[in-house]
């Protein structure tokens, strides 16, 4: 059995801080499971935040045993901190994806995430639970990145590629929602969720069909073979299966041969709950084609959520020190779009961030390490990724391969 990573340390990340919206009235945590023994398993997944956790919902509803584990209590690292927009819409226009890949395959990836979106919700129509999913439409407005004219041709782009939408200038954006932009493109097909009760309905039904989660519990060595895997973890116990997935969210292991993806810090903000009147007809979802990049959401609270300001920084006690500095730059922004925003701040938190330089995930199977598969939704689409990722990787266990999965490929440059 070939060691995976040899002696390397595990990846260890300070991932976020300060307390995000969806810990204010978070409910308590499953029961976890510990493990003093080896044990075998058919899938050993490695991360329970919202990848770990669509990839166990998934699998257990295949019927395989499967066991995830995680250094930190489940839905609590990268997971805890999203801002839970789920687009379909990529941090790529297609007019830069088109240039970069040709038309078919952005449109065949465009397209994949709009089906991603639709399917989280129809699978929690079907689990019968609705961890506060909202379908929801998106504005993306013009910006130093796309100017209306641009987004005249993205839009032209998309429509060939069958997906939905309409620009909306200055009169129209004023009428229907109250924003006063030059233009933007409306779109229909997006959702909102709170990401941690998602992770948490998506585990409570893997673990309703038998998924054991473990936690807190370190991988600190991999092997993989052509016949069977197994991981060391730091209590000594080890544990083996016939597949090996990796959900470690931006702590990706050494061995993973991926070179087109940095760690990026990026801040967010939740007002208090704003008065009536506020909040735009039909809450869509708002980004905006900028560097730096802007978006906002509401909740069911009628809090607003802003976030983006995002930095190349690296050093989690940089990013840190930066987040009283970022709160007024998010609300100056909130102000001149909406200015009738109440701008009291009820929680403001900061995290490291994965990307890629085609702002599309690192999906499919590890090269140099068989029976091992990557799910690392990397990207502001990440959650959209996640549920992506678990469908492929379902698949590949099943013997079948998708071809979109050229375009994910984890060595791709
Ligand atoms: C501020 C912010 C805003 C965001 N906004 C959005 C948004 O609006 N929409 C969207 O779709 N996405 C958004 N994202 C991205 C999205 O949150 C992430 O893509 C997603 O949460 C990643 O989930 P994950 O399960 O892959 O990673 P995580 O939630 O980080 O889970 C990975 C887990 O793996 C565990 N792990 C790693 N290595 C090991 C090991 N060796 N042993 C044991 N356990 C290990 C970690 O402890 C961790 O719990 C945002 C991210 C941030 C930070």
């Amino acid at each position: 059995m070939a060691e995976a990573d040899g002696d390397e340390a595990p990846v260890q990340l300070d991932l976020r801080s300060g307390h995000s919206v969806w810990e204010i009235d978070s409910a308590p945590e499953a029961p976890r499971i510990r493990l003093d023994r080896d044990v075998e398993t058919d899938v050993v997944i490695v991360g329970a935040g919202i990848t770990g956790a669509f990839l166990a919902e998934r699998l257990t509803r295949a019927g395989r045993a499967v066991m995830v584990l995680d250094r930190h209590a489940p839905e609590t690292a990268s997971t805890a901190a999203s801002t839970a927009l789920l687009q379909w819409e990529l941090d790529a226009p297609m007019l830069e994806l088109e240039q970069r890949i040709g038309f078919g395959k952005a449109a065949a990836v465009y397209r994949r995430s709009w089906e991603s979106v639709r399917g989280i919700g129809a699978l929690l129509d079907r689990l019968g639970l609705a961890p506060d999913f909202a379908p929801r439409e998106t504005l993306y407005f013009a910006g130093t990145d796309l100017d209306p004219t641009d987004l005249r041709e993205e839009l032209a782009l998309r429509r060939r590629a069958e997906l939905p939408g309409e620009l909306l200038d200055r009169d129209g954006l004023l009428s229907r929602f109250g924003f006063d932009r030059r233009a933007a493109l409306l779109s229909t097909g997006a959702a909102e969720v709170d990401p941690i009760k998602l992770a948490r309905v998506l585990l409570d039904a893997a673990r309703s069909r038998g998924a054991r989660v473990v936690s807190p519990i370190l991988v600190e060595a991999y092997s993989t073979s052509p016949s069977s895997i197994s991981v060391r973890t730091s209590h000594g116990v080890e544990i083996h299966g016939k597949a090996l997935i990796l959900a470690n969210g931006y702590e990706m292991p050494a061995f993973v041969p991926a070179t087109i993806h940095t760690i990026a810090s990026t801040w967010a903000l939740a007002t208090k709950p704003q008065p009536p009147g506020v909040i735009w007809p039909g809450r869509a979802l708002a980004w905006e084609a900028s560097t730096p990049y802007f978006y906002l959401r509401t909740t069911l609270e009628d809090r607003i959520i802003l976030g983006g300001e995002d930095e190349e920084i690296t050093d989690a006690a940089a990013r840190d020190a930066l987040l009283p500095a970022k709160i007024p730059v998010l609300l100056a922004k909130l102000q001149k779009l909406l200015p009738a925003a109440r701008l009291d701040v009820e929680t403001a938190w900061t995290g490291f961030f994965g990307e890629t330089e085609d702002g599309l995930p690192l999906i499919g199977p590890v090269p140099g390490h068989p029976r091992c598969y990557a799910a690392f939704g990397y990207g502001g689409n990440g959650i959209t990724f996640s549920a992506m990722a678990a469908e492929l990787i379902a698949g590949l266990l099943d013997g079948r391969r998708d071809p979109i999965l050229d375009v994910l490929a984890v060595d791709r440059s």
